[in-house]
């Protein structure tokens, strides 16, 4: 079977058969396909599309492409939440420790930024010590112990997602339907789950920018993973505006600690206890959506899912102090208020505009080999619809240099729109597919 038979195949329209899709990924995976024709074959899939089954036998040769975590000796159904990616998206530090505090174990395999997306691994890499590159035994161990673990993708986990991401990042090919449900759960199917809630955003900061896409998605990675034997559910939810008031690593660890207080920014509560109670409900634990948003907030009030968090800070060697002196994490320079020039209504935060800020202050990467910095971003956050009083603050920058903080104002200038008028409420969360 040659590549560039499978090539034409593709190209000139056909459904490929199973033996020619894990030609394709176990090409990928020995290193025995070139790249341009790597390339190439994503070409005619992102032109050509798939059908159900080949997306399907795409996603599970993915899958197979490396080892698949076994935690069938961890007791109860492992359930993990995976999310398109946004703007000030820090739900699963909070999420995962409230969702085990109710019973559930969560295993974890995060990513990291690019672009304009941050990453949970770099949000809790922010927390002095915090490891997050444990081997897959170690994580099964701490999954069977405390029921979680938040770590980063092992190099032997679906290694063929890591090359053809790659890519795809630099050959116009990230955004096909088939393509994303291979990447995103080839990666969760190998974590070992049962059960797993996906998060699909929609809007300017998200990767899909209508929420009809976002559905598309949704059913497709949905019907994917059940043909996979997995129990999936999708929620849509909306990425206009930045989730909370921070963006940035250190910024979003100390919002995900005050929301583990129960002091946390609304809509991040509102989307956390969305996904979470469809978590309890795939878990077994809860009753109806009802019961399992009062263990959630039970999870709250009564400070066990902080202490979960904090175990989880100390199985994985973070400084756990971090958990009551939030101010132990990275600080930035220079901490600047940017002030309104007008009284009136937020009438747009745009999450990709503030997305841009942090990443020009180096909270994010630009090219995957960058180096970011903890401690910058952006706080203080007003949100759409808030009145706003002439030389209020709007947001406070956090940068290394006076430069640096310069250049954040200038885009959250643009960013942050005041107007007269009170704005229409956004929605925050959309349909569940299931
Ligand atoms: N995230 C992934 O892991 N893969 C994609 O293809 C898109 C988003």
């Amino acid at each position: 079977m040659f590549p560039q038979h499978i090539i034409a195949r593709k190209r000139d329209g056909h459904a490929l058969t199973a033996p020619e899709i894990q030609a394709f990924v176990q090409g990928a995976t020995d290193g025995s396909w070139a790249d341009y024709q790597l390339s190439a074959l994503l070409m005619a899939i992102f032109l050509r599309g798939m059908t159900a089954e080949e997306t399907a036998c795409y996603t599970d040769a993915m899958m197979r492409s490396g080892v698949v975590a076994d935690l069938s000796g961890v007791p109860g159904v492992k359930v993990d939440k995976h999310s398109t990616g946004g703007v000030g998206d820090k739900i699963s530090i909070l999420l995962a420790p409230m969702v085990v505090a109710c019973g559930v174990p969560v295993p974890m395999i995060s990513g990291r930024g690019l672009g304009h997306s941050g990453g949970t691994l770099d949000k809790l890499e922010s927390i002095p010590g915090f490891r997050t590159d444990l081997s897959l035994a170690a994580y099964c161990a701490q999954v069977a112990k405390i029921g979680c673990a938040l770590i980063g993708q092992t190099r032997d986990l679906a290694p063929a997602d890591k090359k053809l991401y790659a890519l795809r990042d630099v050959t116009a090919t990230v955004e096909s339907i088939p393509l994303i449900c291979g990447s995103i759960l080839s990666k969760k199917l190998a974590e070992g789950i049962d059960a797993l809630v996906l998060d699909v955003k929609f809007g300017a900061g998200a990767f899909m920018k209508s929420e009809a896409e976002a559905r598309r998605l949704a059913v497709e990675l949905v019907r994917v993973g059940q043909a996979a034997g997995k129990q999936v559910r999708a929620v849509l939810t909306a990425m206009e505006q930045p989730l909370g008031r921070a963006v940035g690593n250190a910024l979003e660890v100390a919002e995900s600690i005050a929301c583990l207080r129960g002091e946390g920014p609304a809509d991040v509560m509102e989307v956390t206890t969305t996904l979470g109670a469809h978590m309890l409900l795939l878990g077994g634990v809860a009753a109806d959506e009802a019961d399992a948003r009062a263990q959630l907030q039970r999870s709250i009030s009564s400070g066990a899912a902080l202490a979960k968090f904090r175990e989880i800070v100390v199985a994985q060697g973070g400084d756990a102090a971090v958990v009551d002196h939030p101010e132990r994490l990275p600080q930035a320079e220079q901490q600047i208020a940017y002030s309104s020039q007008k009284s009136g209504y937020v009438q747009r935060v745009d999450a990709m505009g503030v997305a841009l800020a942090a990443l020009r202050l180096g909270a994010g990467r630009v090219k995957a080999e960058d180096t970011i910095n903890p401690a910058v971003g952006v706080s203080h956050l007003v949100k759409v619809g808030e009145r706003v009083l002439l030389g209020a603050s709007l947001a406070v920058i956090h940068g290394s240099t006076e430069a640096d903080v310069a250049a954040a104002r200038t885009l959250l200038e643009q960013a942050i729109v005041i107007g007269d008028d009170a704005p229409p409420t956004l929605t925050l969360i959309g349909e569940v597919i299931a």
